[in-house]
């Protein structure tokens, strides 16, 4: 992968707010409550190892990853606290979750005992964490009796060691209740179950964290709030103050006039009206900056600029209301004079959660850490 160092256009990444986020957290539920930074997906987009090391510095307890190859890049990375992986791994890599000291989400009764057979030869214990489906859907034991057989199964192994049982919500970052209720009901049901509680019990994500602050838990897998993104984009207001991470940053490449009559870009979907300034930004759907965006606006000097035209690419264009020097700053995500574009403003242009589009900058925009 080719990451374009010497193109003006990178994520901003400012550590400041990273450690602001997770501390106000940390100090808000006390530290009877554990939080594990979550930085699977490369650390939402924010570069998994280097947000990894700013939140172990900020004193978090452990990771949560979704793929066993993210668990072991930060391995890699000298990364040595508990590293939970979220996903299902198939059990063949039993092996090396155990010789790498990772903990590893179950979901099954099956997957259990075929874990056991490819442990014999290991010295280590494989850690696990039963998850529990309440309502997501997803993964997880669904009934009491599914649990009970899991339970005793880990309980009587030598080779296992039953670290961790949590669960995940479907609507924690909705105003209504009813569906989260329903499955903090089921939780505390399945938990209450259990012959022996293991060392972490968990089940905030990041919206669980700051709206249903009191379910009984010891254990945060605290994700889009760590990077000062809303969980709910702009449905509830945050309990603390968020501060965004990342700001999307590139430059002017080039300038001109145009006449009326004028197009801009693929399909020739934009028409001048007017003799207009038009400013290129080397950005374009390759990089994440998706071509759907045409007409969403950026920041110039503190104002706003519309996107005209096609998103193509590598490339797109702007009007611009005089002309301005190449080499002009433009900040797609992120504050520039008074105006703030954020990623809310961009996740509602294109329909979709700030998640996707953290998640969606492709690699060839260097991250750089302020
Ligand atoms: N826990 C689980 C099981 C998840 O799948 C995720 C992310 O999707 C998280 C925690 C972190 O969620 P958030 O980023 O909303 O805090």
């Amino acid at each position: 992968l080719v990451s374009g160092k010497h193109r003006k256009t990178y994520a901003r990444i400012s550590k400041k707010a990273i450690r602001h986020n997770l501390q106000n957290e940390q100090a808000r539920i006390g530290d009877e409550c554990k939080l594990f930074a979550v930085v699977k997906a490369d650390g939402y987009g924010h570069g998994a190892v280097e947000i990894a090391k700013i939140a172990r510095d900020s004193g978090v307890s452990g990771f949560c990853v979704a793929l066993l190859d993210e668990a072991l890049e930060l391995r890699k990375a000298g990364i040595t606290e508990p590293i939970l992986i979220l996903g299902i791994v198939d059990v063949e890599f039993v092996p090396i979750i155990a010789a790498e000291d990772l903990s590893v989400t179950v979901s099954s009764l099956e997957w259990l005992k075929e874990a056991e057979q490819r442990l014999v030869q290991q010295t280590k214990a494989l850690r696990i964490h039963l998850a529990l489906d309440t309502g997501m859907g997803r993964i997880g034991f669904r009934t009491v009796s599914e649990l009970t057989e899991a339970e005793n199964y880990v309980t009587n192994s030598e080779l296992i060691e039953f670290e961790g049982i949590f669960t995940h919500f479907a609507t924690a970052d909705e105003a209504d209740e009813t569906q989260f209720n329903r499955q903090l009901k089921q939780f505390n049901k399945l938990i209450s179950c259990l012959s022996n509680k293991p060392q972490f019990v968990h089940a905030a994500n990041s919206a669980t964290a700051l709206w249903h602050q009191q379910i009984p838990t010891n254990l945060i897998r605290y994700g889009i709030a760590m990077y000062g993104l809303n969980p709910s984009g702009t449905t509830l207001k945050a309990p603390i103050s968020l501060e965004p991470a990342m700001e999307l940053i590139s430059e002017l490449v080039h300038v001109k006039e145009i006449q009326p009559g004028d197009t801009v870009s693929y399909g020739a979907t934009y028409e001048a009206s007017d003799c207009e300034w038009v400013g290129t930004i080397p950005i374009g759907y390759a990089d994440g900056w998706r071509r759907s965006l045409q007409g969403q606006t950026v920041l110039v000097d503190g104002q706003r600029c519309e996107i005209i035209g096609r998103v193509c690419m590598d490339q797109c264009m702007i009007r611009l209301p005089k002309e301005y020097p190449v080499g002009t700053t433009v900040v797609l995500v992120g504050k520039s004079g008074n105006d703030q574009v954020t990623m809310e403003e961009l996740a509602e242009y294109l329909g979709t959660i700030n998640y996707e589009i953290i998640c969606g900058i492709a690699l060839r925009v260097p991250r750089i850490y302020v």
